[in-house]
């Protein structure tokens, strides 16, 4: 069946996700450059034809493989490269590179503070465009400019503009309509624009009042204004409960954490529907992933 030679066959991919569960795929490609990104079209078309589905990976802070052997096609997006115009004040970057680390080395070899809540972060910054992530207020849709892409429809490389991406609360085009794959993004870093401003030493935040250990950031959604998630899962006498060491931390109730590497995905799925069995009795809400569980 397979006719791409440049697709890896039954490959370990424990580590690509932030939770580390053991997992394998059984056909995989790495983007490295953009020859390889001309090469997603075969690959596409060959997808098309075996009805295989797709998954793409940045660095895989909010995914949990919830399978031994992904039977589909794993594609980890390895584009890497940054570059910042300090006159113009212009940030383009390829879609696998960190934010925190742009925004520390944009603070320290440039001068420019702009993206100082991004500063420990954990995620890319095709993932900031995606998700229009963001930090005590500062988001990631009003400094961006545009995007390149190619569309997995009809295989074209274009720019799309801000205007196109319909950012919104935690929201984009992108993560209504997956049919895209984010190659570059680019940010005019001229003026500091959030919808409020915090005092909050966000360093210290991420550094000592956020779980350490493998995890997704917030596992569900908070259900309402009135009750976060967090808090439901402490009052259903969660916080603290270990099964076979995957818990739910008792720094941060909703950072659902695998201590031991290469654990088993069904202990974390356990723990997942006990907090929503427990949750919905106690409250009648059903609690909702916000890191995607993927499975076959
Ligand atoms: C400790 C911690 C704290 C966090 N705190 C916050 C916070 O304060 N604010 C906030 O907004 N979020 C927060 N998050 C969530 C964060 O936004 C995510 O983890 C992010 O969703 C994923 O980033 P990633 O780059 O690793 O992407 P991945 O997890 O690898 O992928 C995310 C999604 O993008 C898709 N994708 C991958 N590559 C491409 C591509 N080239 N084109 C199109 N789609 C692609 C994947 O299929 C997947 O659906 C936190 C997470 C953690 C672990």
């Amino acid at each position: 069946m397979i006719n791409i030679n440049y697709l890896q066959t039954n490959v370990d991919i424990s580590k690509l996700s932030n939770f580390k569960t053991k997992a394998f795929a059984k056909l995989y490609f790495e983007v490295k450059s953009r020859q390889d990104v001309d090469k997603l079209k075969e690959i596409f078309d060959f997808a098309k034809k075996e009805k295989l589905k797709v998954l793409f990976i940045w660095w895989g802070t909010n995914l949990l493989f919830a399978f031994d052997m992904f039977e589909w096609i794993v594609i980890k997006n390895c584009l890497q490269w940054w570059t910042y115009d300090k006159k113009t004040k212009i940030l383009e970057a390829y879609t696998s590179e960190k934010i925190r680390d742009i925004a520390k080395s944009l603070e320290d070899d440039y001068g420019q503070d702009i993206w100082h809540r991004f500063i420990g972060l954990p995620w890319t910054i095709g993932w900031a465009v995606v998700g229009n992530a963001g930090c005590f207020w500062l988001e990631t849709e009003w400094n961006f400019l545009e995007a390149e892409v190619l569309n997995l429809y009809n295989y074209d490389i274009t720019i799309l503009q801000k205007n196109e991406i319909n950012f919104s609360y935690r929201n984009s085009i992108f993560k209504e309509k997956e049919g895209y794959f984010i190659i570059k993004v680019k940010f005019d870093l001229n003026e500091k624009v959030e919808k409020y401003s915090s005092e909050v030493d966000n360093i210290d935040f991420r550094e000592n009042k956020q779980p350490k250990w493998n995890s997704g950031g917030s596992f569900f959604k908070n259900p309402s204004k009135e009750l976060s998630a967090w808090k439901a899962i402490e009052e259903v006498w969660l916080k603290w409960y270990n099964h076979n060491w995957v818990l739910f931390s008792p720094l941060h109730a909703n950072f659902l954490i695998n201590t031991k590497l290469n654990w088993d995905w069904r202990d974390l799925i356990y723990m997942i529907d006990l907090a929503k069995t427990k949750v919905k009795d106690r409250f009648s809400i059903d609690l909702e992933p916000e890191v995607r569980i993927i499975t076959n």
